[in-house]
């Protein structure tokens, strides 16, 4: 296929702000490439995970945030948007709510909204830094979370407390293991428990994932062995071009070779499993988005479909469901080699 000609075509300025759209001829770069495979444009397959981010507010300052986060940030979602997020759980029939920030747990309403989603017996994935357990004032977090059942997805991104705190702040390391072993203790990630503990890697810099069965045996060993630390089992995750991440990528001159390697590695049998295709994502005021990383760019939904949570109404639930997914050349991110998502590659 001659695809790397066409692919070469998008200038550094022209990679990230998108096209999105109804024309044909006004596709994106994303799409023609879809399209070169026979793919055609993305649309959602239903709404499997409801991915509510509860702020900017975070204990850390990691140098790859896609959403900027940090303890400066006082972007918080209120109580009256979390609601209105829990009421389009229940009446869209969304089985998993998947909270995320900036630290998720630092806002003032996130036990509320637990304790709600568990009540409707639903899934609750609780994205957490892990040294927010070890934070002043959270001292029973952990307990909080296994009580109701929470799966916890947390970021440690190597087993080497060097690689850690060169990217997610000093002693960050010394304080995950420390929350890993309170979260152990309570069953999280023992094969005895139901308790789920996911652990997550990105790489450090502009690389893909090595493969993630692979790493996720290099992590048990290591973890075990050094830490007496179990958990369940390892996402990998590729770094997007897009925020902290791709500022650093300006910095160093490397972000035109970072784009080409993405879109060198398109995968086509990752496109089935996007998160997009499966997720609807809330902002920290309510906004609708297909994903994370759409939300952080301010890529709103598309549609006959109201724009905020609020104004959802039951008619629109179904167009909700089925809808046109606003993609970009970020998504080269997701469909690079193995593929990546909120839950870790998409190919094995
Ligand atoms: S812990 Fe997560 S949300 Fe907080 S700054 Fe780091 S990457 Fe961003
Ligand atoms: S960034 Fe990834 S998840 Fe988001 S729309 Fe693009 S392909 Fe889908």
């Amino acid at each position: 296929m001659s695809e790397l000609k066409i692919l070469r075509e998008p200038s550094v300025d022209s990679v990230l702000p998108l096209r999105i759209l109804d024309e044909r001829s006004e596709i994106s770069f994303f799409e023609q490439v879809l399209a070169s495979h026979d793919i055609p444009a993305l649309e959602t397959m239903g709404i499997e995970v409801l991915q509510v981010n509860l702020g900017k507010l975070c204990n850390q300052n990691c140098h790859h945030c896609h959403v900027d986060a940090g303890p400066d940030r006082r972007e918080i979602m209120t109580k009256e948007i979390a609601a209105a997020c829990l009421l389009l759980l229940r009446e869209a029939d969304i089985p998993t709510l998947d909270l995320t920030g900036g630290a998720p747990e630092m806002n003032p309403h996130f036990r509320w909204i637990v304790e709600q989603a568990h009540g409707l017996k639903r899934r609750v994935i609780d994205r957490c830094n892990l040294t927010i357990l070890e934070a002043p004032g959270y001292d029973d977090l952990p307990e909080f979370l296994a009580a109701h059942d929470v799966e916890v997805v947390a970021s440690l991104p190597c087993y080497l407390e060097e690689n850690v705190d060169r990217q997610r702040g000093n002693r960050v390391f010394q304080r995950s293991i420390a929350a890993l072993r309170r979260l152990n203790q309570l069953g999280y990630g023992q094969s005895t428990s139901p308790l789920s503990l996911t652990l997550v890697f990105n790489p450090q810099g502009p690389r893909l994932p090595p493969n993630q069965a692979q790493l996720e045996q290099d992590y048990r060993r290591e973890l075990r062995s050094r830490y007496s630390i179990e958990f369940t089992r390892l996402f990998t995750l590729t770094n997007m071009p897009i925020s902290r991440f791709l500022d650093e990528l300006h910095q160093s001159g490397q972000y035109e070779t970072y784009m080409q390697k993405l879109i060198e590695a398109f995968n086509p049998a990752t496109v089935d499993g996007l998160m997009c295709r499966s997720t609807l994502s809330v902002d920290w005021q309510g906004h609708l988005y297909d994903c994370d990383f759409n939300q952080m760019l301010d890529l709103a939904i598309v549609g006959d479909i109201p724009l905020h949570v609020r104004d959802l109404e039951a008619s629109a639930i179904e167009r909700l469901k089925r809808r046109r997914i606003v993609t970009g050349n970020h998504c080269f991110g997701c469909t690079a080699g193995s593929g990546s998502s909120c839950q870790g590659s998409l190919q094995y």
